[in-house]
């Protein structure tokens, strides 16, 4: 029968080629006009995990774009693991800036350059490919296996919210791999141990039924955006603190090893700077700007309207203002508290002449941190280390990942990111690619990465 390497290494071409027929289906799943295109991404899906020799694999509606499922159970006595990606991919505009066409994939010094290339097709199709190779070369797999594949990350996944709590018996498992992720460096691997989280609030002032003349009414009306700035400015303390009272309650705080590990992480402030082209960081007092990104929450305006935009001058009292608000939650921040503190803080504010109201908005996500002795992170360093020859960095991320939030919650398990993505590939942007090396290094690290968690 041979080993998984050699399967692997005989195999190449062949999973070169069906690499390329995968990033030629244009599964954007923000479009509605792909919808097609993203149904038939997880018929492509379905498929190979079936040639891969995976069992029970099904497409499930969600109400929403579909999810893949399939397993392979019979390791008695061995952990259950699922594996996480999503075949769904980003727009792809503007397309005049793609040096070749985003759904044509092409290759060019080892690298393949398409939309979803690295994010996630890329890597989504090495662990199937790494199982393939272990059950063709030795008919088992060393631990009980599920693949959960998803067709809407890039919008948030906003129906597996109600998905997963109703697919717990199906999807229950010790622990989840995702593929949707990367390393540091080439030269450089990384452990994810923690995610931010995430809610957000719209605030709606309303003054009079419509906007006013200002020189008959300013002056005795309220000014709807004075009083929004009002509310918004009282939000942040001058030190950068987030003034909500009961914010912080839940925050667990950074131990001297949390903040060694981070330190740890190169930052290059200067570098930053200059590429942001930003005069200077600013943030919570007492934090490095990396703290701040990664262990602390933060409150962000991220739109105000209202009034009078356009071109010349138009004396006019605005009936309205509005402001988007969203936070970023850190362990043990719970997203619905801090919307209702939120809510209930900005309300209580007694502004003359006009009514606030403020909504939640669509954008709930529980942060989380993985415990040190978590067993898939400590095998994910162990063959990491392996690997690469050195210590991972302790990576966490200042973005959410409501998927991994999920799975924490609903099926207890936490989510180990073992994934080959590198942060030059262009992901969401024109000029996507993925290095074939690591589309090869994945496949054989997902086979290391497998049997040792059987052990
Ligand atoms: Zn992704």
């Amino acid at each position: 029968m041979g080993t998984w390497n050699d399967y692997l290494e005989q195999n190449q071409p062949r999973f070169f080629a069906e690499l390329l027929d995968f990033l030629r289906i244009p599964s954007i799943s923000a479009l509605s006009e792909h919808a097609a295109d993203v149904q038939r991404a997880a018929e492509w899906v379905a498929a190979r995990v079936t040639a891969a020799g995976m069992e029970h694999v099904q497409i499930l509606a969600t109400g929403g774009h579909p999810v893949v499922y399939a397993d392979w159970l019979h390791a008695p006595g061995k952990p259950t693991v699922m594996i996480y990606g999503h075949f769904d991919v980003q727009p792809a505009d503007p397309y005049d800036l793609w040096t070749s066409p985003p759904f044509a994939p092409e290759v060019r010094e080892d690298r393949v350059y398409a939309r979803g290339a690295s994010d996630d097709k890329g890597n989504m199709l090495v662990p199937i490919l790494a199982v393939e190779a272990l059950l063709k070369s030795q008919g088992a797999l060393p631990v009980n296996l599920k693949f959960f594949f998803e067709g809407q990350e890039e919008i948030g996944s906003p129906q597996l919210g109600d998905f997963i709590p109703k697919h717990t018996d199906l999807l229950a498992c010790d622990m989840v791999l995702s593929s949707d992720g990367g390393q540091w460096s080439e030269e450089q691997p990384l452990v994810l141990v923690g995610l931010r989280g995430g809610c957000g609030v719209q605030i709606d002032v309303k003054a009079a039924k419509a906007d006013l003349h200002s020189g008959m009414y300013g002056g005795m009306v309220q000014n709807p955006i004075h009083a929004l700035t009002t509310i918004i400015a009282g939000l942040h303390a001058a030190d950068g603190r987030v003034t909500v009272p009961g914010f912080y309650d839940q925050v667990r705080p950074l131990s001297a090893q949390d903040r060694e590990r981070i330190a740890q992480v190169p930052f290059d402030a200067a570098a930053e700077k200059a590429s942001l082209e930003v005069p200077g960081f600013f943030g919570e007092a007492g934090y490095t700007p990396r703290e701040r990104i990664w262990a602390r929450p933060t409150l962000e305006v991220n739109g105000i309207w209202g009034g009078f935009q356009g071109e010349g001058v138009k004396t006019v009292l605005p009936s309205e203002a509005h402001a988007k608000i969203t936070c970023r939650l850190v362990a043990d921040q719970n997203p619905t508290q801090i919307v209702e503190l939120l809510i209930d803080h900005i309300s209580r504010q007694v502004i003359p002449g006009v009514t606030v109201s403020v909504k939640p908005l669509a954008f709930r996500a529980y942060p989380y941190l993985v415990p040190e002795d978590e067993p898939g992170n400590v095998v994910v360093r162990e063959i990491l280390h392996e690997i690469y020859g050195v210590e991972p960095f302790y990576v966490r991320s200042g973005g959410s990942i409501p998927v991994c939030s999920l799975f924490q919650r609903h099926l207890g398990a936490y989510t180990a990111s073992f994934g080959f993505a590198l942060d030059d590939e262009n992901i969401h942007s024109p000029d996507e690619f993925f290095r074939l090396s690591s589309f090869r290094k994945g496949q054989s690290a997902y086979c290391t990465l497998l049997e040792r968690l059987g052990r």
